[in-house]
């Protein structure tokens, strides 16, 4: 993917809030999601985050300001969903990205702006819906960290499964229960068997935990039967956004073997509302490596750009905001920070291996990247790996400590990119709300 004057760091808009440095929605990011001002009974439509402001595709569709193809690729943003847009392909999505970047750059005469001005609606009054209707969602597990820290905790032989080297292991998940920020997730019950215990029993999770990952949105499918290669893989995927799986330990630990996650996932999963494109991405790609020793990828899973630039450097942390956190005015405290630059997998990798056997994804289908940890212990996408399964609590500011999430957490997942002689660009956030369990 080539750069273009859309990734001049220098490039400035009129808008004020998207050239302050600490924006994660500066003129170079556009975003893409779905919203509608918070409280009314407007149609949920198109945006694109700006600054502070939320560029409303539907007002500028019917502003008459794009043309050609950018037009069209305005018209389709201006549906309650975006697989109509995500379905047209890398021109449409670059002629809209361009687009909107001259008419929000800091050339547009007067005349533009107060035309423009009008399309805008503050962060602060909007509401979002998932951005897309998700057909099909498949969680990944490529973090060759996380793989070895859960074996050590769950596996019976401790051992990283033999696989994992060699593909991009994953499961099916389940659609219904995919959330956008500002999620309440109330705490499953399901089996689990207590240490030293023949027999399971029914309750509450005791020990809920959450993912750290990102979400990969398809935006060009493939037709059953054919594959999509590991070298254009990239133009058949849209964006990413920040993906919390929410886990529940004791319940997968118990059902997980032979068959894999079942109820220990698939009762939430919470999304962040900005989808941040692949074309914005360009400038954080990253090689990708392999260690000394570990098995070369078969040749579907290799190309010379798999290796050149297959990577993404990424930052992401995960912090706690807990009752007391609120009550006393702390602000969420920060649990771990890692990179998705680590991940033993690439995601043209992943949509490859994913469509080998001829299985068809659509556009709007997410895929999970799996737990993003890092190297060290501090780098962990996940509670259970940070408590060392529960047996190392963190101490807060509060003066709490967390073995696992208890009612009333909230999970705050933040990510940005930043590179010398490029713009930073951010994710925003994904929160998501612990509710207590109810049997009745
Ligand atoms: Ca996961």
């Amino acid at each position: 993917m080539k750069l273009d004057h859309t990734h001049d760091v220098a490039a400035k808009s009129w808008l004020e809030s998207a050239n302050r440095s600490d924006t994660p929605f500066p003129l170079q990011n556009l975003p893409f999601g779905v919203f509608k001002r918070a409280g009314t009974a407007e149609r949920f439509r198109g945006g694109v985050a700006l600054g502070d402001q939320v560029i409303d595709l539907g007002a500028l569709a019917e502003a008459g300001v794009l043309s050609g193809l950018a037009a069209q690729a305005g018209d389709a943003c201006a549906q309650p969903t975006l697989n109509g847009f995500f379905g047209m392909g890398r021109q449409a999505w670059r002629a809209l990205r361009h687009a909107l970047f001259a008419l929000f750059g800091q050339h547009a005469d007067s005349a533009r702006v107060a035309a423009l001005r009008p399309c805008l609606v503050p962060q602060s009054d909007a509401q979002y819906a998932l951005p897309a209707q998700i057909g099909d969602y498949t969680d990944f597990y490529t973090s060759i960290d996380h793989a070895r820290n859960i074996a050590a905790l769950l596996r019976p032989d401790g051992a990283l499964s033999p696989n994992f080297q060699w593909m991009p292991v994953a499961y099916h998940g389940r659609v219904s229960s995919i959330g956008v920020s500002g999620q309440q997730v109330r705490r499953p019950h399901g089996q689990r068997i207590a240490a030293g215990k023949r027999e399971p029993e029914i309750g509450p999770c005791a020990r809920l935990d959450y993912e750290l990952e990102l979400g990969i949105f398809i935006g060009v499918g493939n037709e059953q039967g054919a594959r999509i290669p590991v070298g254009s893989a990239d133009g058949h995927v849209f964006g990413l956004c920040l993906l919390n799986d929410w886990s529940a330990r004791d319940i997968q630990s118990w059902e997980s073997f032979p068959l894999g996650p079942f109820l220990a996932k698939n009762f939430a999963t919470t999304l962040s509302p900005w989808i941040v494109t692949m074309e914005a991405l360009a400038p954080y790609r990253a090689p990708w490596t392999r260690a000394a020793g570990d098995p070369p990828p078969l040749a579907y899973l290799s190309s010379p750009d798999t290796f050149e630039t297959g990577a993404l450097d990424i930052q992401l942390e995960v912090a706690l905001e807990t009752a007391a956190h609120r009550h006393n005015g702390i602000p969420p405290t920060r649990l771990s920070r890692t990179n998705f630059r680590h991940q033993y997998w690439t995601i043209g990798q992943m949509v490859a291996h994913h469509t080998i056997n001829g299985c068809n994804l659509r556009s709007g289908d997410l895929l999970g990247s799996g737990t993003i940890s890092g190297p060290t212990p501090q780098e962990a996408g996940a509670l259970i790996e940070l408590t060392q399964g529960g047996t190392a609590p963190i101490p807060l500011p509060t003066g709490e400590t967390r073995s696992f999430l208890e009612d009333g957490d909230v999970v705050v997942m933040r990510g940005w990119c930043e590179r010398d002689g490029y713009a930073r660009i951010g994710f925003g956030e994904s929160r998501g709300e612990v509710l207590a369990a109810k049997w009745d």
